[in-house]
């Protein structure tokens, strides 16, 4: 394995994978790193915006042949009982990440990315194109270019604007991830958003198999509880009455429950230390839109059309930059704050119990409210 590259990827989630398989079908060499082992579970709600399925066929997934719940029919409940139901126009699919980016990695590998499992980057150094180092726990790197795909969470090395940061997080903007897998009554092409005081809970086939149980709330309402989740759940989920009788009458294929911490949502930077940045790592939009997913392979696809034009000499590296922080804006910032609005609508008694009623009696706004967080298929 020589240890030089043209573009190096820190994190391989859905955006640094699909980023590598499009430079790598361009005969650019690319690294990419992934802390973890594939295939391995990650705490998502599993539930892919239709928008994204031609372009992940396009990369080699086989969708046609997996078999994959096509989710057409959206409900979601207050925590007083009440339930809205809507016909979504674009959809979306269900596939488990242990499943999806497993196999991502694979296509990546077959076209000749060099992947580099169980490594985690904790520096990087230099700077200018050609000079640059990677330090791993499995050695030293070098590539002409760098860009992180690295998640939610900002490693130490990434250096951002403190302007971007500068906001004190609370505990009510810190939140927490939880996601069981469930054997449940529900249609197949549904998926329910149920909420509670603080929180919402997503329910929804993945695959062949199971469903996927997720919810997403604030930090506070687990300290409250002690830190238990079991103690959280019961005290606080179960007042919504329809998601209590997920809890009580589905089977729960894991007992124990994969928890994620300290997640916030904001824009970041789509440049920081001459490192590109893509999905959750650039910026991330509230769960409840359900496209997170779509969002990253979205932006590895911007990018991968500007690094390639850079690559075969067409464009200036600072172009290439420039380009991509327009690209993304455009692309992005409109939903994450339509997301982050709506986020404010969800999770409270009286409030989201007011407007789901009132949303029910108006499904084009309802259309218009979904189509915010969602793009064109790409
Ligand atoms: C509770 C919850 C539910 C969600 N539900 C949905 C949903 O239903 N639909 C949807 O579209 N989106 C959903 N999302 C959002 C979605 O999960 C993310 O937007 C998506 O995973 C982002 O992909 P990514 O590739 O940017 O990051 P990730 O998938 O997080 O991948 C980052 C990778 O980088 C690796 N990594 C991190 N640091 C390093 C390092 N230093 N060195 C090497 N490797 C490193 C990590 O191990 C990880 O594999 C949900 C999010 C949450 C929190």
């Amino acid at each position: 394995m020589s240890n030089t590259y043209d573009c190096a990827i820190i994190g391989g989630g859905l955006a640094g994978l699909c980023l590598s398989i499009q430079l790598a079908e361009h005969g650019i060499s690319v690294v990419l790193f992934e802390k973890n082992q594939y295939p391995f579970h990650k705490v998502c709600g599993e539930y892919i915006s239709m928008e994204s399925w031609d372009f992940l066929a396009r990369l080699g997934m086989p969708l046609n042949e997996l078999d994959l719940p096509i989710i057409n029919e959206l409900g979601i409940s207050s925590e007083k009982g009440f339930m809205l139901n809507h016909q979504l126009g674009l959809g979306g699919f269900g596939i488990s990440r242990f499943t999806l980016d497993s196999q991502l990695a694979k296509i990546a590998a077959d076209k000749g990315v060099e992947i580099v499992q169980n490594c985690k980057v904790y520096n990087v150094s230099g700077s200018g194109v050609g000079n640059r180092r990677i330090e791993t726990t499995r050695g030293l790197f070098e590539s002409k270019i760098i860009c992180g795909s690295y998640g939610k969470y900002t490693p130490a090395f990434i250096n951002s604007d403190p302007d971007f940061n500068k906001t004190k997080q609370s505990e009510s903007t810190k939140f927490i991830g939880v996601k069981y897998y469930i054997n449940t009554n529900l249609a197949a092409n549904r998926i329910e958003l149920h909420n509670f005081q603080d929180g919402y809970c997503g329910i929804s086939k993945v695959g062949t198999g199971a469903y996927c149980l997720c919810y997403l709330t604030t930090a506070k309402n687990l300290r409250e509880n002690g830190n238990d989740i079991k103690q959280m759940e019961g005290q606080i989920l179960y007042k919504n009455p329809l998601l209590k009788q997920y809890f009580t009458e589905s089977e729960f294929v894991n007992s124990q429950a994969m928890v994620i911490s300290n997640i916030q949502f904001q824009k970041k930077q789509t440049l920081v230390n001459e490192i590109f940045l893509l999905g959750d790592s650039a910026g991330s939009i509230t769960p409840l839109c359900g496209n997170g997913m779509s969002m990253g392979m979205r932006a590895s696809k911007l990018l991968a059309d500007l690094l390639i034009p850079y690559f075969d000499e067409k464009i200036t590296l600072g172009a290439a930059a420039t380009n991509y922080q327009k690209a993304w804006d455009y692309a992005f910032e409109k939903r994450i704050k339509s997301g982050y609005y709506l986020q404010n609508l969800f999770g409270k008694k009286n409030t989201t119990d007011i407007a789901l009623r009132a949303l029910s009696k108006f499904p084009l706004l309802m259309n218009k409210l979904v189509s915010l967080t969602h793009g064109e298929k790409f």
